[in-house]
């Protein structure tokens, strides 16, 4: 009992021990795609990511996005639907058809909850979605559940 009343009242043992519990949980340093035009959403979205310790690469467009998910090979791409030249569905399309690409999870991000909903965007052939503005919390809950569902 005097050892444990010793621990909680010494400082630098608490916070060895508090070093240590973070230590444990896991890294996510796995690199993502974020193919996005608007540059708050990117930013926002690549913020979020580098602090939880992903690694991030950015592109404005679906055609630029095809290019490096093919040169990086992504654990994983955020797509965003609505852009300036190829849209993301016909993106995702193309990333699914091709071997080099097809087994990389894609998880839809869109502003249009009124006309794409989780059902019709996973039957389009997406492995998760997410509506914007972003829920952190969701956000961050999806991109973990691809990238395990990914591993198995
Ligand atoms: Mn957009």
């Amino acid at each position: 009992m005097s050892f444990v009343t010793f621990v909680v009242n010494n400082s630098g043992v608490i916070g060895t021990t508090l070093r240590h519990a973070r230590e444990e949980r896991p890294v996510a340093n796995e690199l993502i795609l974020i193919i996005e035009d608007n540059e708050k959403n990117r930013k926002l979205v690549r913020d979020v990511l580098q602090v939880k310790g992903y690694k991030t690469i950015e592109s404005e467009t679906a055609e630029e996005g095809l290019r490096l998910a093919a040169e990086q090979s992504p654990a994983l791409i955020l797509m965003d639907i609505q852009l300036p030249g190829m849209d993301g569905i016909t993106a995702m399309k193309q990333l699914k058809a091709d071997p080099n690409t097809k087994s990389i999870p894609i998880i839809a991000i869109t502003a249009s909850a009124m006309t794409h909903n989780r059902t019709t965007m996973l039957a389009e052939g997406f492995d998760g979605y997410q509506t914007k503005p972003i829920s952190l919390k969701d956000f961050l809950g999806e991109i973990d559940r691809v990238l395990k569902a990914r591993s198995k």
